[in-house]
């Protein structure tokens, strides 16, 4: 669409320059678009945007403050219901949330909501002008944080700024969940989720990192013998799964998890400055649709594969990746190949992968998640020739904490059950929050229950 009321486009780095480096693809808007964009907001009565946002970010009022040039205000705006407007105004599913439900959509398009967000955040960090709040004054009371993801670092930052003496356990050696080693640096620099968690050690709150709860402690340890009065479980949903197919155990197949934490945490792509290797294949099929299918093969065309491949077995309109994050991989040249699902991997005499055999799909009747259910077409084997193959096909819950501590109930898929008002489990003051608890999510969702646990914590512990 072009014309007055056509949305902002952001600026990007070219495809083609992009395709080859892990800088970020999108460059964030000037002062000058972003005030463009906030002033074709129509300030309504009742925002419906406010509606689609999970955490219910005051939207019409921050884009007020951007139109007026008041872009730290802006983002102290934001803060009040959302801690980590850098990161939401970048991985956020805008389109399908706030941006929704705007109402501009109806006619022409949406503002640009998560544009506006990243802006004025980045204003305030890059502008030195983040304020650090006060915490009020020592509650005496001790809260142990396991995991350091999005849901973790929002209950982190709830109780601490509440007077709360707060520790985060996290088994990695660097901070943030899947913000840290899942995201890509090309979609999330890494600067901006450690300046996050910095404003939290700046706040008070104690990190420990290389502690996996569950070997080192549990959580009857900490409450009865390290002194915590409640737990907060945000442990994510990391443990990857396989299709159990023959062949799976080839060399150079890897695990989405592997390959992006391989990459990312452990900065493969600068080896052998980083220590850590990573496979660089050149033909190279990724299995799946999800951000992580995305996340993985454009990482694999950043390390140099000739050929990125995705092999998703429903069609294009069903992918449940980010429409953007399609988009762009198509643009980089990330080749789509739907309606086609794996049945076996082919090895090479040295046992490294070199083909993969797919069978062809088609769309049968809907199921129980309303879409519909990819049938195999019988006969309609094929291979494809690959050196590398990346599996994305989802995550579980990792049962390390809970095999400690059989007394948290978890449901039939090793998920926690929680009370949804207070993110409590069934064990008494301690609560859990995030994929742990919904299976693989969003971003904002884990921010949500941090933010519902951390209130309930609150409350619980000053009861009396
Ligand atoms: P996590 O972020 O998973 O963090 C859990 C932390 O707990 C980890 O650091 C882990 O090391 C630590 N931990 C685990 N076990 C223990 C233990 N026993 N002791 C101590 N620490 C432990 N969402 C979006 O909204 N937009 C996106 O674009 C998007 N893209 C994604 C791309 C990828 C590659 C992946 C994997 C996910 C993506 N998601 C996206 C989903 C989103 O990142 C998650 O829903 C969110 O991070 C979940 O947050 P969390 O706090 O529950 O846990
Ligand atoms: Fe502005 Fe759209 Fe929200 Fe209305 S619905 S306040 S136009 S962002």
């Amino acid at each position: 669409m072009a014309g007055p009321r056509a949305r902002v486009k952001m600026p990007e780095q070219p495809p083609e320059v992009r395709a080859r480096n892990f800088q970020e693809v999108p460059l964030g808007l000037t002062e000058e678009l972003a005030i463009a964009e906030a002033e074709k907001c129509l300030q309504c009565k009742n925002p419906l945007c406010v509606t689609g946002c999970p955490v219910g970010v005051k939207i019409p009022e921050f884009i007020k403050l951007i139109k007026e040039e008041k872009f730290a205000e802006a983002a102290r705006k934001i803060k009040e219901t959302n801690a980590l407007p850098s990161v939401c105004g970048r991985v956020c599913p805008q389109e399908v949330q706030c941006e929704a439900k705007c109402i501009l959509g109806i006619k022409f398009e949406p503002i640009a909501v998560g544009y506006l967000e990243r802006f004025c955040a980045d204003y305030e960090r890059d502008s030195g002008s983040t304020e650090i709040p006060k915490p009020a004054s020592p509650t005496g009371k001790k809260i142990a944080i396991i995991g350091s993801g999005p849901s973790g670092l929002t209950v982190a930052g709830d109780l601490v700024k509440l007077g709360h003496e707060v520790e985060i356990f996290e088994a990695l050696h660097q901070p943030g969940g899947v913000l840290t080693y899942g995201i890509p640096e090309f979609r999330l620099p890494k600067r901006i989720v450690q300046s996050e968690v910095e404003n939290l050690l700046k706040l008070g709150v104690k990190l420990s990192l290389d502690s996996v709860i569950g070997k080192i402690r549990t959580v009857d340890e900490l409450m009865d013998e390290d002194g915590f009065h409640a737990v907060f479980i945000g442990v994510g949903a990391g443990l990857p799964s396989f299709m159990k197919i023959p062949g799976e155990n080839l060399n150079n197949i890897y695990s989405s998890n592997e390959y992006l934490t391989r990459t990312n945490l452990m900065k493969a792509y600068l080896f052998p400055t980083y220590a850590t290797p990573v496979e660089r294949g050149k033909n190279v099929v990724v299995v799946g649709g999800g951000n992580v299918a995305m996340d993985s093969v454009r990482t694999a065309l950043r390390l140099g594969a000739e050929k990125a491949m995705i092999v998703y077995r429903r069609a294009m309109e069903q992918l449940p990746a980010r429409k953007e994050e399609v988009h762009h991989a198509q643009q980089e040249g990330v080749e789509f190949h739907l309606l086609n699902n794996p049945v076996r991997y082919i090895g090479d005499e040295s046992g490294c992968v070199k083909a993969v055999e797919c069978i062809k799909m088609e769309l049968g009747e809907p199921d129980s998640s309303g879409r519909r259910r990819p049938v195999p077409i019988e006969g309609s084997e094929f291979t494809m020739e690959c050196d590398m193959v990346i599996i994305s096909i989802g995550t579980g819950p990792n049962p390390i904490i809970f095999s400690s501590s059989p007394d948290i109930k978890l449901n039939k898929w090793g998920y926690v059950e929680v009370n949804p008002d207070t993110m409590e489990t069934s064990k008494r003051n301690v609560y859990a929050g995030g994929d742990i608890v919904t299976g693989s999510a969003t971003v904002i969702q884990a921010m949500g229950a941090g933010r519902i646990a951390a209130k309930a914590i609150h409350e619980r512990l000053m009861e009396g």
